[in-house]
């Protein structure tokens, strides 16, 4: 069953305490729904409107950061070090990003020519028994990064890399600050970020050379966190010269090593006031109608079970209060029922997606999965199809989700930032050199509906139209 299979642990873990005992729970990211382990109550965490900062205490005591300089020092042939040593503990931020990256790329595909006297219709393209294709390809796909939100410096490393990914952060907090430890400030702001980074990334799609035309590489959706990380600086004299050396507060390994001319000034350009940062909150995650605990599987909407009250976690005003599911003339296949977002364009605006989308799409929605698929492209290919099913299935509202309804995990205003890259991914295919417009849609109304599809061999096949298929793979 898809259902009751659990991910595996991964990613993200932040410590908050629960509102009912006080106990210390642990979530990872994107899961914000849960039980407390200790008194069992419903929760849920909330996040902030800006971005949040965390913090990375260290693995490494101050007697183990001798430890492991002194062995840094042998093993390179330098004196231990002596005891007067002063090593200072610091936290040095980093924004943490992650988005979705689209690229295009133009290229021109040599392909031997097969001797048979069948392609003698295609001598034109033809050099040295060779075919040259033009291939424009276009792609969806995740990307993450880190990059120094303090003064750049040469001691410390521009980035932690993916390790935000696996290592426990808990909120930056005056009372999670370890003894010592000092925090380097935050000079660069998170439009300062966004901006840095749509740079980056566009100069990273120049070094791919188009072979015609012009490559692409845009990003979309960045999502920003703050994670402060902990060093240990030690400047030692070793035969005459300064060394100023960088030990990682977690794995305890010799960052960097750099020999100074002189004590670097310590004078960072500091905001005046310093930059705020959101942070999580924990609330009851309980019907505010009748006070019954809600479902804790994570998902954007629930209804009550005692008093079948709808409870959205993201607000929307396009939003619509009523439920929808596909109306199925036959039942008894294993169905699975999948959650959609349709937003309902303006009149005319239908034609314009029937362009792009092709004959088969009649319709003014445009629908988006509301389930959580980490493969963009697969995504596109869905939405193509599920749009262009929408308009020939039948509905009934609904005022309750059965046990073989999937959970909404893609709220509502991430469904409409995906609906326009969506937009664009197509024109892209259909035109190079189309640009991207963020005001393109303008939906009317966007509605929940579930359809329900059904197993067949590596899909799902949707069980209305038999028509709308999707790898299991996306979901599993
Ligand atoms: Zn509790
Ligand atoms: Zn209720």
């Amino acid at each position: 069953m898809l259902t009751a299979k659990p991910k595996p642990k991964r990613g993200f873990f932040i410590g908050v305490t629960c509102p009912g005992c006080g106990g210390t729970l642990e979530l990872a990211e994107n899961f914000f729904v849960l039980t407390c382990r200790y008194c069992g109550s419903a929760l849920r965490i909330t996040k902030p409107d800006i971005p949040p900062a965390y913090l990375i205490q260290s693995k490494v005591s101050g007697a183990e950061v001798r430890f492991h300089l002194d062995r840094y020092l042998k093993e390179n042939s330098f004196p231990l070090s002596g005891s007067g040593l002063e090593i200072r503990p610091v936290y040095y931020p980093y924004w943490k990003v992650s988005a979705m990256v689209l690229k295009l790329r133009n290229r021109i595909e040599e392909r031997e020519l097969i001797p048979d006297e069948t392609y003698d219709s295609y001598n034109t393209d033809m050099n040295n028994s060779k075919i040259r294709q033009r291939k424009t390809e276009i792609a969806l796909t995740p990307f993450m990064t880190t990059f120094a939100a303090g003064q750049p410096r040469d001691d410390i490393p521009y980035s932690i890399g993916m390790r935000t990914e696996y290592i426990k952060m808990i909120p930056f907090a005056q009372e999670n600050i370890e003894e010592n430890f000092e925090c380097l400030p935050v000079i660069k702001s998170w439009d300062d970020m966004q901006s840095n980074l749509t740079r980056n990334v566009d100069t990273v799609g120049k070094i791919t050379q188009a072979d015609f035309g012009k490559n692409k590489t845009e990003l979309f959706n960045p999502n920003g966190s703050l994670v402060y990380f902990p060093y240990y600086m030690a400047d030692i004299s070793i035969g005459g010269k300064l060394h100023r050396i960088i030990i990682d507060g977690i794995t305890g390994r010799v960052a960097i090593d750099n020999i100074l001319t002189e004590i670097p000034e310590e004078s960072p350009i500091v905001p005046k006031t310093p930059f705020e940062f959101g942070k999580l909150g924990v609330e009851l995650h309980r019907c505010t109608n009748c006070g019954f605990d809600l479902p804790t599987k994570q998902s954007y909407i629930y209804i009550c079970h005692n008093c079948r009250q709808l409870t959205l976690l993201e607000k929307h005003t396009l939003l619509q209060k009523s439920i929808l599911s596909a109306n199925m003339t036959d039942s008894g296949k294993s169905e699975q029922y999948f959650p959609f977002w349709a937003l309902k364009l303006p009149q005319g605006s239908g034609r314009k997606l029937q362009i792009l989308f092709g004959g088969i799409y009649q319709s003014d929605y445009l629908v988006i999965p509301a389930f959580r698929v980490a493969n963009f492209e697969a995504l596109h290919r869905l939405t193509k199809r599920i749009s262009a099913g929408f308009a020939k299935m039948k509905f009934s509202e609904i005022d309750e989700f059965g046990a073989n309804f999937m959970s909404v995990t893609l709220g509502p205003n991430e469904a409409l930032a995906l609906a326009q890259v969506v937009i664009y991914r197509e024109k892209l295919s259909k035109n190079t050199n189309a640009t991207y417009q963020k005001n393109e849609l303008s939906p009317m109304e966007l509605s929940l509906f579930f359809a329900p599809f059904h197993p067949d061999n590596y899909f799902y096949v949707d069980s209305v139209l038999n028509a709308v298929t999707f790898e299991k793979t996306l979901v599993d």
